[in-house]
C-alpha cells in the first residue's frame, strides 16, 4: 500500500531527515510517495529534492527565491507555487494522507489547521502550532477524527512511554533537557554570549530558531506547553530535568512510583520514523545505541533565574489564554533581533516579559483571534525596533 506524504519545511533539518527516513523506509517494505515539498528560500536544495522525489507540487515561501527558482530551474512535471496562502491551500488538498509539518514558528499554524480539517493525520515537528493554538487544535482533532503524532523527541518519548497505559495513572511527565550550551555559565557570563556561541548546541544539529530557543531554554518552555496539549495533562504534572547527554528523551512517572523512560542516541530520524510508521515499528538502518559511549547519565535541576524563558512559559500556560500567542510572537522577534546582533542574549526574556505586561489576555481561542494577537504583537515590535 502506498502512503502519500507531504512535507512542509522540507529543506530544514527535520525536513531533510524526514526525506532520508522515507528513503530508508522505501527500501524496507514501506511504500511512501512524496506529494508536496516546501521551502522558504533554499531553492537549490529544493531542486535536488524534486529530482529525487518527484513531488506533484512544491511551494516556495520567499518571493525573490520563487522568481529565481522559476528562471533557473525547469520541472515541467511539478507544480510550483508561491507563498503562505499556497501552503495553506495545498495542506487542504485531497491528494495525500499524512502531513509532516516541519515549518518554523507561527507560520505552521494555518497549514496544520487546514490539514486536520481535510481529515489528514499530522506528524508535528512545529511545536509553536500547539503553543499558540493547543486548545483549538485539540478540538479540531476530535471533530475531524485525525491523529496528531509528535516528532519532537521528548514528546515522541512520552508517547512511547504511554503506550498501553491509562493517562489517569500518570503522576508526572518528566521532560528532559540538554540544558543547551550555557548551563554551566553564570548569569553574569551570559550577558556577553555571542550569536556564534548560542548557535553551537552540544548535542543536536538544528535550525537557527530552535537552536537559540534551546540556548535560552524557551524551547523547553514551548515543549511544556506542547506536552500539556498533546497529553491533556495539568502543567503542575510536567517537570523539566536537565540531562546533558540527551540519551533519555523523556520519562513518565506513574501513580505507583514506577517510571518509564525512552532512550536512544540523539538522532531525530528515530522520532521522525516513529511518527511516520506509528503505531508500528519498522526496521531501521539508523545508528543504534552503544552504551559504552554513554556510560554516565547525569541529571540536574534547571535554574530558572538563569533561564527565565522557561519560567515565563510556565506562568503563561497557567492562564490558558492569548498570552501564549504573545509569548511566542515576542520570542520569534526577539530571537531574530539577537541573531541580527541587535540585542544581547539576556534581552530575549526582557522583550517577552514586556510584551506580556502590555497584553490584555483573552480566553478566546478561535483562529482569527489567534492570528490577530500574533499580528499585533509583531507589528508593535517591528515598529519599536524598526525592522
Ligand atoms: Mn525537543
Amino acid at each position: 500500500m502506498v502512503k502519500k506524504v507531504s512535507i512542509l519545511g522540507s529543506t530544514g533539518s527535520i525536513g531533510c531527515n524526514a526525506l532520508d527516513v522515507i528513503d530508508s523506509l522505501n527500501h524496507n517494505e514501506y511504500n511512501i510517495k512524496v506529494i508536496c515539498l516546501s521551502t522558504n528560500s533554499r531553492i537549490s536544495l529544493l531542486a535536488e529534492q524534486i529530482k529525487k522525489h518527484s513531488p506533484e507540487t512544491v511551494v516556495i515561501g520567499d518571493k525573490k527565491a520563487y522568481e529565481e527558482f522559476k528562471s533557473n530551474f525547469s520541472f515541467p512535471e511539478t507544480e510550483i507555487l508561491f507563498g503562505n496562502d499556497a501552503l495553506s491551500e495545498i495542506s487542504g488538498r485531497d491528494n495525500y494522507e499524512l502531513l509532516i509539518s516541519a515549518l518554523v514558528g507561527f507560520s505552521g499554524l494555518r497549514p496544520t489547521v487546514n490539514a486536520i480539517k481535510s481529515g489528514k493525520d499530522v506528524a508535528l515537528a512545529n511545536k509553536e502550532t500547539l503553543v499558540v493554538a493547543g486548545k483549538l487544535i485539540n478540538q479540531l482533532i476530535e471533530k475531524y477524527k485525525v491523529k496528531l503524532i509528535p516528532i519532537d523527541s521528548e514528546h515522541s518519548a512520552i508517547l512511547q512511554c504511554l503506550a498501553g497505559e491509562n493517562i489517569s495513572s500518570v503522576s508526572k511527565i518528566i521532560l528532559t533537557a540538554s540544558g543547551g550550551p550555557f548551563r554551566n555559565k553564570t548569569l553574569k557570563q551570559m550577558k556577553d554570549i555571542t550569536v556564534e556561541e548560542a548557535l553551537s548546541h552540544p548535542n543536536w544539529k538544528m535550525g537557527k530558531k530552535i537552536t537559540i530557543d534551546s540556548a535560552t531554554m524557551m524551547n523547553k518552555g514551548l515543549e511544556v506547553i506542547e506536552a500539556k496539549w498533546l497529553f491533556k495533562t495539568e502543567t503542575e504534572k510536567i517537570d523539566v530535568l536537565i540531562h546533558p547527554q540527551s540519551v533519555i528523551h523523556s520519562m513518565v512517572e506513574f501513580i505507583d512510583g514506577s517510571i518509564k523512560a525512552q532512550l536512544g542516541i540523539p538522532d531525530m530520524k528515530i522520532p521522525i520514523q516513529y511518527a511516520i510508521t506509528y503505531p508500528d515499528r519498522i526496521n531501521s538502518v539508523h545508528s543504534k545505541m552503544d552504551f559504552n559511549l554513554f556510560n554516565s547519565l547525569t541529571f540536574e535541576n534547571v535554574d530558572t533565574d538563569k533561564f527565565r524563558c522557561l519560567r515565563i512559559a510556565y506562568d503563561v500556560i497557567k492562564e490558558d489564554s492569548s498570552s501564549a500567542v504573545v509569548m511566542n510572537a515576542a520570542n520569534e522577534i526577539a530571537v531574530d533581533l539577537f541573531l541580527n546582533g541587535r540585542i544581547d542574549f539576556l534581552s530575549i526574556p526582557d522583550i517577552i516579559e514586556r510584551e506580556l505586561d502590555r497584553h490584555k489576555p483573552s480566553p478566546d481561542t478561535d483562529l482569527e483571534n489567534i492570528i490577530n494577537v500574533d499580528k499585533d504583537t509583531r507589528i508593535y515590535l517591528r515598529e519599536k525596533y524598526s525592522i
